[in-house]
């Protein structure tokens, strides 16, 4: 599972793992979109990878990805663990 996808808001407490990093859902809230489509902001609770420090992300139900690392850490498209390397160097492989 690398991306949310919930049909409606899960109960507050609900875990997510995306790579092996937990994220946990501390509050829901709704909210109303630019053209004023109602839809529901999830907040969820990790941990930086790099430093440990606790932050948030907040998201909608569907959203492609989440912030692994907290601001100070947060670096584009840099893997969290090994094994988006070991994709990558199969690739430089062939
Ligand atoms: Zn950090």
């Amino acid at each position: 599972m690398n991306k949310i996808d919930f049909l409606s808001s899960p109960p507050i407490g609900t875990v997510v793992a995306l790579d092996g990093q937990e994220y946990e859902m501390i509050s829901s809230a709704p909210h109303q979109r630019k053209d004023g489509t109602p839809t529901t902001l999830l907040t969820w609770a990790t941990q930086c990878p790099d430093c440990g420090r606790p932050f948030q992300v907040t998201t909608g139900l569907v959203t492609k990805g989440l912030n692994r690392r907290c601001a100070d850490h947060r670096q584009a498209l840099k893997p969290v663990s090994g094994r988006r390397d070991l994709v990558r160097a199969k690739v430089i492989a062939r």
